[in-house]
């Protein structure tokens, strides 16, 4: 999903972050760029508008032309306001309360709303609730007959709905049989019209009046952009709707409905459709959407981490002794300590922008998290004076390292070799100044 977008926008990002530094016009540029992205991603023009204005107010004002790494800066602006635009936080379903939970599914024919009840189902049952299934469509004639199939398949009991009841009367009936019964969440399945249709919004406000509702979860296909945006206004101002499940989001390459829906009608998007799959529902998340939108896996954690992490001064002088080649096997561990503290490879690794097109790549790198362990073991049975000055460590000392860490002597001998090339390596650059650091000699 998005493929487009990211696209576009990682053009952009990569041109920004082609100059050493920015100024007001490279961010005007980059943010004109941003705009005509978001418009061809089909996102609503004024939350195109107003979300450019909003990122290039704080670009400026934030100052990212003096910081670390001022493209950055810039990206993580947009991200957090993509985060924004798309709703912030991660909005839970509304659970607690009287009992039964009611749930009414709206929207048009064909959203998605039948498959939704049945996936919406499957994972409130994973999760220990009891759900019962409400088909209130009496119009489509096969409707009622494809959520029994729904539920007999998830193992989920269906109401039996006839069509020759008033789909107000079905929920009414239905909520009586919930409470016997002591099914604990309703999830009703409403009918649908091709287009918006009065007859349809008043039978379904009637099921509102009659019934207590806790959700009415506007469904929504995707691919419609925005029409989806503007059928979910008209929902919103009848019903009140209280979230937005976009469905068929997998083959969205645009995303132009994710993106304006929460802006335009000020509701939630609760859960996104990935696949026709039962357990194709995911709950849907503004903060690792941006993320993929903007084609990062996760960089901004891996900042933050970073950031965390990495105490400023310590890196100073690390890089002092870099550059005097002390780099001794205490400061190794210690590298090896702040990589740990950031999580596993694997995690880190995952936030790493354009990774998946790496891994894609037959002989790719796979990280080694034993290695590491096992190196830091290695160093950890070293005495201090060995960490040192690793040329004291003669074969008797190897052997109580390799005893002590719980590894082979290959392994010691490994470690200290790659050590002492690395030592080399630092010796080698040293006539070159900047070289360790990446920093560019001031003319
Ligand atoms: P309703 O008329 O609103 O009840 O819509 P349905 O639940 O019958 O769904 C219409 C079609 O969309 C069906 O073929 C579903 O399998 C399909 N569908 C629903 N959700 C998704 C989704 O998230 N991804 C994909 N690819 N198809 C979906």
């Amino acid at each position: 999903m998005f493929e487009n977008l990211t696209d576009r926008l990682e053009g952009v990002f990569r041109r920004l972050r082609g100059h050493g530094t920015l100024t007001e016009d490279n961010i005007q540029e980059a943010m004109r760029e941003v705009r005509m992205a978001l418009l061809e991603a089909d996102v609503h023009f004024k939350v195109a508008r107003d979300f450019v204005a909003g990122v290039t107010e704080k670009a400026i004002g934030r100052e990212v032309a003096k910081s670390l790494s001022p493209g950055q800066q810039v990206i993580k602006i947009v991200h957090e306001e993509l985060v924004a635009l798309l709703g912030g936080n991660t909005e839970q379903l509304r659970l607690d309360g009287r009992q039964p939970v009611t749930i009414m599914m709206a929207g048009l024919q064909g959203s998605g709303k039948t498959t939704t009840s049945g996936k919406l189902a499957a994972m409130l049952k994973n999760k220990g609730r009891r759900p019962y299934l409400v088909p209130a469509d009496i119009y489509r004639p096969a409707a009622i007959e494809q959520l029994q199939v729904l539920g007999d398949k998830l193992g989920v009991p269906v109401h039996p709905s006839t069509t020759d009841t008033r789909p107000v009367d079905i929920c009414r009936q239905a909520m009586v049989a919930a409470a016997e019964k002591n099914y604990d969440t309703v999830i009703i399945d409403t009918a649908g019209r091709l287009h918006i249709d009065e007859s349809l919004m008043s039978e379904l406000k009637d099921i509102q009046e009659a019934v207590q509702l806790s959700e009415i979860l506007f469904v929504a296909d995707a691919m419609t952009g925005q029409d989806a945006v503007t059928v979910a206004e008209k929902f919103n101002h009848d019903l009140a709707i209280t979230g937005v499940v976009l469905t068929k989001m997998e083959g969205d390459a645009r995303g132009g409905a994710a993106l304006s829906i929460k802006s335009v009608t000020g509701k939630p998007i609760k859960f996104v459709g990935m696949g026709e799959g039962l357990d194709a529902l995911e709950v849907f998340h503004p903060d690792r959407t941006a993320s993929r939108i903007l084609g990062m896996g996760d960089v901004l954690t891996l900042i933050e981490k970073a950031e965390a992490v990495v105490d400023k001064k310590e890196a100073d002088k690390l890089a002092k002794k870099l550059q005097k080649s002390e780099f001794s096997l205490e400061d190794f561990l210690d590298q090896i300590q702040q990589i740990k503290k950031m999580g596993s490879l694997e995690q880190i690794l995952d936030m790493v922008p354009g990774i998946n097109k790496l891994r894609q790549l037959k002989d790719a790198p796979r990280p080694n998290e034993k290695e590491l362990f096992k190196t830091e073991a290695i160093i950890r049975s070293m005495t201090i004076a060995e960490r040192r000055n690793y040329k004291i460590i003669n074969t008797s000392r190897r052997e109580r390292i390799a005893r002590g860490s719980g590894t082979a002597l290959a392994d010691v001998n490994r470690v200290l070799k790659s050590y002492s090339e690395m030592l080399k390596m630092m010796k080698k650059m040293r006539g070159k100044p900047g070289a360790l650091t990446g920093m560019k000699r001031r003319k």
